[in-house]
């Protein structure tokens, strides 16, 4: 399989190039040249396999020769028998013919787990092939670090260091990174805000002569192809779970980057019956605007009940409209750069073909913890407020009773506590038993001044090899 950008001016690369590289050299994100397809016949053969055997069909042709049939098969296997439900991604029902997938029974309680525990894997065997080491660097306001970290903590090839805002993140979410043990894993909590964060981040992959040459740098940031690639599965395992693929499904996806939503559209080109697909997003609602009125426009960073959809831009967007301008990179190019400096929109006719692909809705605060007290009184099922953003946004935007609408469950109630209680409810989310223990144990991070210099400096000397 072979991969370009979507902005039409980078080399094309393979699997392993892909792996290792974040964006494309002309500032795209790579996409398979040509999408596998699968007939019906096909995926009704596939109805009972085990999640992992299921990951290896549905991902093995974007893989093919990198990696041997076996040894990807046991990176699934090892990655999937890490998540504490048998079935990996549990279906619960809310209301005839609705239903929300459960994502969050990976180590870190959110859907993120199903890539990264992937990718943390997926990078080792390709460096250990290559005889390198990298270095990844990550700045995060929450969920994505503790992802990363727990899934590169069995890396020998990897040191992780992600950065994150001193006294600025939950204490369950500042835990879940600092309590993972392993001497490539390196908390830094910077005296500084998301933002100053993400620019040390952006400046030193501009930049990488701090390490002195003698490693890479590595991104496992949301544009990362092998992400995207690992949420296909479960549209496929939701879909054969209720009838599928003899019967076509809806799926409502809580969305910020728009890659989680993006892998739905994808299952859907490669053969899954699917019959709508919802944008559900908080008050940062650039793609609901879009779709709404062809206007896609930057507005202020608001911070709401669910900070993990808390975006200006969605990164991922731009893989949907190198498809709607019929894979055109230099017309993406174009009209990015125009969107950087304030409103574009797209012709008629490819804005009206986004709105036959896509719904949407824009959900804020208060009707999302109407919706926590909803599913609560009527199921005693308790939502966590992105998870509850996708419910909200099924039940405006359903079109067909007859069709099951299955909203994606990102994450666990007991990662936001405080959305539960500001939602009314005094029952309080327990975390799930194999982390009842994560306010004993031990944590370990480096606080630093807000300066870039002493941020790499401390890279420099910590690093595996240094
Ligand atoms: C990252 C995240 C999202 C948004 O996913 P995208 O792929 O960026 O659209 C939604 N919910 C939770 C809990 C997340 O961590």
């Amino acid at each position: 399989m072979r991969y370009i950008s979507t902005r039409g001016e980078a080399p094309a690369l393979g699997f392993e190039d892909v792996l290792l590289t974040g964006l494309a050299s002309d500032g795209g994100l790579y996409v398979p040249e040509s999408l596998p397809h699968f007939s019906l016949e096909e995926i009704r053969s596939w109805r009972g396999l085990p999640y992992s055997e299921l990951a290896f069909n549905v991902m093995y042709p974007f893989v093919d020769d990198a990696i041997p049939e076996d040894a990807f098969r046991r990176m699934l296997d090892e990655t999937y028998d890490g998540f504490v439900h048998k079935a990996v991604a549990p279906l619960v029902q809310l209301d005839t013919n609705e239903w929300v997938l459960e994502l969050f029974h990976g180590p870190t309680l959110a859907f993120k787990d199903f890539a990264l525990q992937l990718l943390g894997r997926l990078l080792d065997y390709v460096l250990e092939k290559r005889n390198q080491h990298a270095v990844i660097m990550g700045a995060t306001s929450g969920d994505t670090g503790s992802a990363a970290i727990e899934g590169c903590r069995r890396c020998e090839h990897v040191d992780i260091f992600i950065l994150h805002p001193h006294e600025r993140v939950s204490e369950v979410q500042r835990r879940q990174m600092t309590t993972v043990a392993g001497d490539n894993i390196h908390n830094i909590a910077v005296k500084g805000n998301f933002d100053d964060c993400q620019r040390m981040v952006k400046a030193s992959f501009g930049d990488q002569s701090f390490l002195g040459g003698k490693v890479r740098l590595a991104a496992v940031n949301s544009i990362n192809w092998a992400r995207i690639m690992a949420q296909i599965v479960y549209y496929f395992q939701a879909s054969l779970a209720l009838g599928g693929p003899d019967r076509s499904m809806a799926f409502s996806v809580p969305t910020g980057n728009f890659g989680d939503i993006f892998a739905g559209y994808l299952a859907k080109k490669m053969g899954l019956p699917i019959s709508q697909l919802v944008i559900a997003t908080n008050r940062n609602d650039i793609l609901h605007r879009f779709m709404s009125g062809n206007r896609y426009e930057q507005h202020q960073l608001e911070h709401t009940l669910s900070p993990s959809m808390d975006i200006m831009v969605s990164s991922n967007f731009e893989r949907l409209l190198f498809d709607l301008h019929g894979r055109d990179g230099a017309a993406v190019k174009e009209l990015l750069e125009n969107a950087a400096r304030g409103p574009v929109s797209i012709e008629d006719y490819r804005w009206r073909h986004a709105r036959k692909l896509f719904d949407s809705d824009a959900v804020d605060d208060r009707a999302t913890c109407q919706t926590i007290r909803q599913i609560y009184d009527e199921n005693e099922y308790l939502l966590d407020p992105h998870t509850a953003i996708g419910v909200k946004a099924a039940r405006t935007c359903r079109r067909d009773r007859s069709v099951p609408m299955i909203t994606l469950g990102t994450a666990h109630p007991a990662k936001f506590p405080d959305a539960i209680a500001e939602a009314g409810l005094s029952v309080k989310p327990q975390l799930p038993a194999h982390m009842a223990d994560l306010f004993e144990r031990e944590e370990r991070y480096t606080v630093l001044e807000n300066d870039l210099a002493s941020v790499q400096d401390f890279m420099a000397k910590h690093w595996k090899h240094a």
